[in-house]
């Protein structure tokens, strides 16, 4: 059996251990070890990259914990407005969603752009549109409420800043999600989902559904999904230039994302972290705020779960 191997992430902030109690970590790393188990089965069962990127981020928009699907937080008009994408290494194909509200998966919507369309990136009413058609599931306004994000909305709604989803002072949870994958045939793919930060503007896109910034794949190098400041993600363009580092200035997996989250997206401001797996398997994690939700399983190893550095 050739070597594959999965990496998920549930987003990259500043968590104030003092705040995480062991019944929470317990719960987030149950979401986590979810995730990563049902990408890791089709990865297993001989299934592509792709599936099992899909389905491991699916699990975690699911889950309330996290920031994408149900959990997604409030922007500041006090709705919902959802980014995703997902590309397949293998041929460079990609699909993206963006301002969508009301779908219950935004990266299977992604996912059916890249299938079923002609197109890369659709967003807003036009992508709403596309849903219809492809018998997408939908639910109501009233399944993204989480008590949580409300709060944390209310904190900094009049103000003009917005934020990850977590407040530097009193973080509880936060995270955009994101899964990265190689299967058994040598092929890689990406998948990163948002509710992108809080009290955004109405129509603000951050970095999780751009090819190249938030999520990149190519089999000639690696896959990527990112989480951080959406702002600084897509000036920095991270995915790719983790790619990019690889394919043209022969670094390794590690060296690159370690360039790229630990010097050049530092230097223009930004926080965050990243995953990122290659086409040999191997997986990183680098991330330069206080923790990351993440977690990895390589053919043959244990699977490994961790919230803090
Ligand atoms: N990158 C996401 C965004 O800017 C936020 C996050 O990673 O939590 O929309």
């Amino acid at each position: 059996m050739n070597k594959f191997s999965i990496a998920i992430h549930g987003g990259a902030g500043t968590l104030v251990k003092g705040m995480m109690t062991t019944s929470k970590e317990a719960a987030y790393k149950a979401s986590l070890e979810a995730s990563i188990n049902a990408g890791y089965e089709i990865l297993q069962n001989g299934g592509s990259a792709v599936d099992a990127v899909e389905k491991a981020v699916t699990v975690l928009e699911d889950s309330p914990l996290f920031n994408a699907g149900k959990g997604s937080v409030f922007t500041a008009d006090g709705a919902h407005e959802m980014d995703a994408s997902i590309m397949d290494g293998s041929n460079k194909e990609a699909g993206a969603v963006g301002l969508i509200s009301g779908i219950k998966n935004p990266i299977q919507l992604a996912r059916k752009v890249m299938d079923n369309s002609e197109h890369v990136f659709l967003g807003g009413d036009g992508a709403m549109e596309f849903a219809k058609s492809q018998n997408v599931k939908t639910v109501d306004e009233a399944y993204f409420f989480d008590q949580l994000r409300y709060d944390q909305w209310q904190e900094i709604k009049d103000t003009d800043s917005f934020q990850l989803d977590h407040s530097k002072s009193k973080d509880h949870k936060f995270g955009t999600v994101g899964a990265v994958a190689l299967d058994q045939n040598g092929n890689v793919a990406a998948a990163t989902s948002t509710g992108g930060m809080t009290n955004k503007r109405f129509g603000r896109i951050g970095d999780s559904p751009m090819i190249g910034s938030g999520n990149y794949a190519n089999n000639k190098t690696c896959a990527v999904s990112c989480t951080g400041s959406g702002e600084f993600f897509i000036r920095g363009v991270v995915a790719y230039e983790v790619s990019a580092l690889i394919e043209f200035k022969g670094c390794t997996l590690e060296e690159a994302a370690n360039e790229v989250i630990n010097k050049r997206i530092l230097e223009i401001g930004g926080d965050g972290g990243l995953i990122a797996v290659d086409s040999e398997g191997n997986i990183t994690m680098p991330f330069n705020t206080e923790g990351m939700y993440r977690a990895q399983h390589i053919s043959g190893q244990e699977t490994q779960v961790a919230i803090y550095k």
